[in-house]
């Protein structure tokens, strides 16, 4: 039938970035009720995900073609790609915010995961801390949301173990990902790199998670990121 959803990727290159591009892509596929996503792509070009009705892909790609006013299209590939049960068209690779690891002696050793979601710090204690192997699911309970201020404090039991900023990624937009428990973000911190997904195993007051490194060129298998890299990221002090 000509109504099944299909997904293409897009390649688009020329005079494309920093002229609207993606903002105007995002808008277009909106208006057709496409999903999917757009980002810069490291060379200078513009790649897209789309998926949606046939119709409506056509009306896309005839639009890439040509691109927003500012945009000088030199090429266009189109290959066919998976439907992937997008829910948004999201511009990706935008930093999203603030994400904060602190190393926290208190009753117990912990870290603390902190990520920013509308002005505060949605925050998770790893008993264990976090990992860059893909094989190592690490406990996250999640605790009550923080302030923003102070975030990057210091004190003589916590230390900030490391912090950048982070993009959401995924499906489905945030905060909807967290709310139904499944949230992909791209870390961009001075240990922690890539893509992690925090997955929810038990509900109640104190929700469990399991935080997990994502396979990608950031990954480290067999690593162990927590021992091999106790300083903070700010005083260069290790917290005894
Ligand atoms: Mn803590």
């Amino acid at each position: 039938m000509g109504d099944t959803p299909r997904a293409i990727r897009a390649t688009i290159t020329g005079a494309v970035q920093g002229v609207g591009f993606r903002h105007a892509v995002r808008r277009r596929a909106l208006q057709l009720g496409l999903a999917g996503w757009v980002r810069n792509g490291e060379d200078g070009g513009v790649l897209v995900h789309a998926e949606g009705s046939p119709v409506a892909l056509d009306e896309l790609i005839e639009f890439l073609g040509r691109g927003p006013r500012l945009a000088a299209v030199m090429s266009l590939a189109i290959d066919s790609a998976k439907v992937e049960g997008h829910e948004q068209f999201a511009i990706r690779g935008v930093r999203a915010g603030l994400f904060v690891v602190r190393e926290h002696q208190a009753s117990t050793h912990h870290f603390d995961l902190r990520l920013e979601l509308a002005g505060s710090m949605r925050s998770w204690a790893l008993p264990k801390g976090p990992s860059l192997d893909p094989a190592t699911k690490r406990l996250a309970v999640e605790v009550e949301v923080h302030e923003l201020s102070g975030a990057l404090a210091e004190s003589e039991s916590a230390i900030v173990w490391d912090r950048g900023g982070y993009e959401q990624g995924g499906r489905v937009p945030w905060p909807q990902a967290l709310d139904r428990g499944h949230a992909v973000f791209v870390l961009h911190g001075t240990k922690l790199r890539g893509g992690f997904a925090l997955q929810r195993t038990a509900g109640g007051a104190k929700p469990q998670w399991l935080l997990v490194k994502r396979r990608d060129e950031h990954a480290r298998p067999g690593s162990d990121i927590v021992a091999a890299q106790p300083q903070s990221v700010i005083s260069g002090r290790v917290l005894s």
